[in-house]
């Protein structure tokens, strides 16, 4: 009888978030394959899980793919994982997954953190409708090619982005997409979280202003009738509050802490918008 592909999820950053059944999967499976054989053994290790490790990463994905079919279909059990998270997304795995699926080898997941998911569920923004994007082209032309193709999606935007190419981003977003509410979720579930709300432009000045943007970022970008809400340009959210009788200096301090910044940054932002 042929094994079970096991799909297992593993944490995005606090070790805690891992299921008892991982655990146990990870532990009885004949084989583990991941990307980073060194990285995977420390997390097994944290778990006093000895399963041999087999690579699995985009430059092998097609050799290791036929290889590991072959052990699949002699009854072997592979349990698939990736650096962080789930196998899959914006991760390697589906050319495995497909073939096995279309040769009627058991494919079983073991559901646990996903960026997308959690900077989702936590963003205040509908995930009611949701469009996974992934990763947008690093190449400016590309990207905003690409964003011209989501901007009449009617559903709330995830990206994943690297901390080196999120001011571009940022700019072509609000260049493509208009001023949508948007929020930057920084490090999730690791020691220096941080949720940052304003508008595309907004978040820009505000990183820009910091020595250095650095960490795992996921974006989500309000659909296009996106209710302003907390997402809004910080100077209506200000001018707002202040009209209503609150000192400007408090309007701020409290529009500062809602948004997850400093006074100073949303000072820095008003001026320049
Ligand atoms: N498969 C993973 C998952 O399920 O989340 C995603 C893998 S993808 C190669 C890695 C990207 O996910 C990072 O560059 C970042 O954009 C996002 N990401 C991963 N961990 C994150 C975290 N702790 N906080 C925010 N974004 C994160």
């Amino acid at each position: 009888m042929a094994g079970t592909l096991y799909l297992v999820a593993t944490p995005i950053g606090n070790l805690e978030d891992i299921t008892h059944r991982a655990l146990r999967v990870l532990g009885e499976a004949d084989l583990v394959a991941c990307e980073d054989t060194r990285r995977t053994r420390q997390l097994l290790n944290h778990y006093g899980i000895r399963t041999p490790l087999v690579s699995y990463h985009e430059h092998n994905e097609a050799s290791r793919s036929e290889e590991l079919l072959g052990r699949l279909r002699r009854g072997v059990s592979v349990a698939l994982v990736s650096d962080a998270g789930t196998p899959l997304i914006s991760d390697p795995g589906y050319r495995l997954v497909a073939q096995a699926a279309a040769e009627g080898i058991r494919v079983e997941p073991v559901p646990g953190p996903c960026a997308c998911v959690a900077a989702l569920a936590a963003s205040g923004l509908s995930a009611g409708a949701f469009h996974f994007a992934g990763f947008l082209p690093s190449k400016a032309g590309q990207r905003r090619a690409a964003l011209e193709g989501l901007k009449t999606i009617a559903a709330t935007l995830v990206f994943y982005e690297a901390p080196h190419r999120i001011l571009a981003a940022l700019e072509d977003i609000e260049a493509v997409l208009g001023p949508r509410p948007v929020v930057l979720a920084r490090e999730v579930t690791k020691l220096h979280e941080e949720f940052l709300r304003g508008t595309a432009a907004e978040l820009a000045v505000v990183l820009k202003a910091r020595p250095a943007v650095k960490g795992e970022i996921t974006l989500i970008v309000g659909r296009p009738d996106a209710p302003a809400g907390d997402g809004r340009p910080l100077g209506e959210a200000v001018e707002e509050m202040v009209r209503s009788g609150t000192p400007r200096m408090d309007a701020i301090k409290a529009v500062a802490r809602r948004r997850g910044l400093s006074k100073r940054e949303v000072y820095r932002a008003l001026q320049s918008g």
